[in-house]
């Protein structure tokens, strides 16, 4: 591992060099992964009075090292987080409410929960990670011999305790015992290095971690996991296959609340995925008990008889099966006063395919899969040294159901009405379609934005991701009258987000022009868009529905000319009356499988829309016989409520339809035209 300190950099006060060390920490995914790890400096500072005390700025608690700045380190009075050292013990809410009360400012953030750890320890820089080759080293069954082996006596060894009062003491004792290591290697759970200065700390980091890396990489030249010479699945059927069953997987995953799901078939998956041993070695447990909220103690390994979608989804479901029944009783085992967390597995792995994560939303799909990856590397270390090993049963227990740690859970804000939600919209590069896009995604939906326009699409997706987040949208060419583009934008969405609840059928065209003379040509285009166009997303959205098995919304975005045609709209009006229909049979056809069809009717959106293109305003002007700028005004004042239709009201119509609000509402139809007399639904 590269020491990347670089003095002009590292700033010249204590708090600018602590946050370029955590940083640059932060940004090594081989040292810490999200929210993992933490460092500290203890500094003089002053109280209230003014008089001179020394401090401790400690990282606070949820904040990510890679990420974090000066203000995510409260301070703490070091003289009262000392003077409880001579305590015998300490809960973990006495240490909790300790460490208010040692706080110099009562609104900072809170410390984390190692800030004893730190605390005690005499030097001022101190450094804490969760290194993957120090974890391949004490996550062996040999232990404590194999970090001795690698490491020498350099370092004190410190056993597995869940972090708190005792094993802070531990430590420091360890550190007074020994005044000469160069850290504190903390078994099955990571490694402690300090210094005068936060390169000093950082160095010793670094150098303890390189010889663990070096010597684990010498011990695999000869040892350890050889993938078997699988006969690899060329890329496309492997993903086609993945495809296939992902709303199978995800349906059967979300019988306690739906969870976006998360493929992955990197290399170093699919390589120890072929390894013979992969099935017994992923139950043996996490790498450290910082992971268990975010991976559980095991992942859900599935080996069905042959890579088809039928075999997998049926091993799916037996393996999930015994799964919950194996975490239910793992949870009775060693349970205390906790609830049941929800029994799902949060990775799924399958050999040949890869590797699924399962979350509320996509960054909780990404963290557990980051930490797989290295969760992977450390096994194939510890195999090369040893045998992998991990926490007891017990210990991984009492580190999931830590209430230290629920208690993080609890301050995410409550779920928007659209979480968990996978909504695919046609037709969104602008005008309707992207701001229908944009408002289910504020409601917590993830979209895939489609349209024609596959540039528009995707600055439509990137704006949805900046606002709510990333991977919370993404955008893919489709073009509703062709079934090739229609199966592949289904068979993206499939792969990127396990599946889909909700589809808004936007995508349409306008052409003018009285019957009499009327290309067949522009008759078959309205047909093939406003009709047919309809009909191959719905049908793609009914498979991906009934495999999941968990309902479903269809919103079609129809229009007020289904009820009240217009003069010269004969194309755009029957395709419409066509796909008003098909919306009409979905909703008979899948009312039994909890799928909905609804439809909103527009009238006279102007803006953005790709419907009124300047030769319709040419000839709608002309059809109702006024200038092309009095148009809009025409409509509006046609309207009963004499109002200017926007997008954004039609948004909130599809929104109604597409959210469980609307649940008892099928096969209706919902005008959005500010009251137009004859186009009343009847
Ligand atoms: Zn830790």
């Amino acid at each position: 591992m590269k020491n990347r300190w670089n003095d002009p950099d590292a700033g010249s006060s204590p708090i600018e060099q602590l946050v370029y060390m955590s940083r640059l920490m932060g940004q090594d995914e081989g040292l810490v992964l999200w929210g993992g790890g933490n460092s500290s400096f203890k500094v003089d500072g002053q109280d209230l009075l003014g008089r001179p005390i020394q401090l401790m700025l400690i990282k606070g608690s949820g904040s990510d090292m890679k990420s974090v700045q000066a203000r995510d380190f409260p301070a703490v009075r070091l003289e009262e987080i000392r003077a409880s050292f001579t305590r015998a013990d300490m809960t973990d809410d006495d240490m909790v409410a300790y460490l208010a009360r040692c706080m110099v400012d009562p609104a900072a953030p809170r410390p984390s929960i190692e800030t004893l750890l730190h605390g005690y320890l005499e030097a001022p820089a101190v450094a804490h990670s969760h290194a993957d080759a120090i974890l391949a080293l004490t996550n062996t069954r040999a232990g404590v011999a194999t970090v001795r082996r690698v490491l020498g006596e350099s370092v004190a060894i410190v056993a597995y305790r869940r972090p708190g009062f005792l094993l802070a003491k531990e430590v420091a004792l360890a550190v007074q015992n020994n005044p000469a290591v160069r850290g504190v290697v903390l078994m099955n759970h990571g490694l402690l290095t300090w210094g005068d200065t936060a390169r000093e700390a950082y160095s010793r980091h670094i150098d303890l971690v390189s010889e663990a890396e070096e010597f684990t990489l010498a011990e695999s030249a000869t040892r350890g996991l050889t993938p078997a010479a699988a006969s690899r699945l060329d890329e496309s059927v492997r993903r086609s296959i993945a495809a296939q069953i992902a709303p199978a997987l995800r349906g059967a995953l979300s019988a306690r609340g739906r969870k976006i799901l998360r493929y992955d078939d990197s290399a170093d998956i699919l390589c120890f995925l072929d390894e013979p041993q992969t099935r017994d070695l992923v139950q043996i447990g996490p790498a450290t008990p910082d992971h268990l909220l975010n991976t559980k103690r095991r992942p859900l390994y599935v080996k069905p008889v042959k890579l088809t979608g039928d075999s997998i989804v049926a091993a799916i479901r037996e393996g999930l099966d015994q799964y919950i029944k194996d975490y239910v009783e793992y949870y009775e085992r060693h349970r205390d006063q906790e609830p049941l967390l929800d029994p799902a597995p949060r990775v799924v792995l399958i050999p040949g395919l890869g590797m699924w994560t399962a979350g509320p939303d996509m960054r909780a799909c990404v963290i557990p899969a980051d930490i797989y990856h290295h969760t992977i590397g450390v096994i194939g270390g510890a195999e090369a040294l040893d045998h992998y090993a991990s926490l007891s049963e017990k210990d991984a227990f009492d580190a999931e159901y830590w209430p230290l740690e629920l208690y993080k859970l609890t301050l995410a804000p409550p779920e928007r009405q659209l979480a968990r939600q996978v909504a695919l919209v046609t037709g969104a590069a602008q005008g309707l379609g992207a701001a229908i896009a944009k408002r289910l995604a504020l409601e917590g939906a993830h979209v895939v934005v489609t349209d024609l326009n596959e540039t528009g699409a995707a600055a439509v997706a990137s704006e949805i991701a900046s606002t709510n987040g990333p991977g919370r949208a993404v955008a893919t060419r489709l073009d509703v009258t062709d079934e090739e583009s229609v199966r592949a934008a289904y068979e993206f969405a499939r792969l990127t987000y396990g599946g889909l609840d909700i589809l808004v059928s936007n995508a349409g065209v306008a052409h003018v022009s009285p019957i009499e003379s009327l290309s067949l040509d522009l008759w078959e285009k309205s047909l093939a868009v406003n009709a047919t166009g309809h009909f191959l997303v719905a049908r793609e959205t009914i498979h991906a529905f009934k495999e999941q098995g968990l309902g479903g919304a269809m919103v079609f975005v129809a229009t007020k000319n289904v009820t009240a045609p217009g003069k010269d709209f004969g194309a755009y009006s029957a395709a419409k009356a066509a796909e008003a229909q098909l919306a009409r049979v979905l909703a008979i056809e899948g009312g039994e499988y909890g799928i909905r069809a609804n439809m909103v009717n527009p009238d006279a959106i102007f803006e953005g829309s790709g419907l009124w293109s300047d030769e319709v305003r040419r000839d709608r002007a002309a059809a109702h016989g006024i200038a092309e700028q009095e148009l809009e005004d025409f409509y509006r004042q046609r309207n009963l409520l004499r109002a200017r239709v926007t997008a954004e009201d039609v948004a909130e119509a599809v929104l109604w339809l597409a959210s469980d609000r609307s649940s008892k509402t099928t096969g209706a139809m919902i005008p959005v035209d500010a009251g137009v007399r004859e186009a009343f639904p009847r």
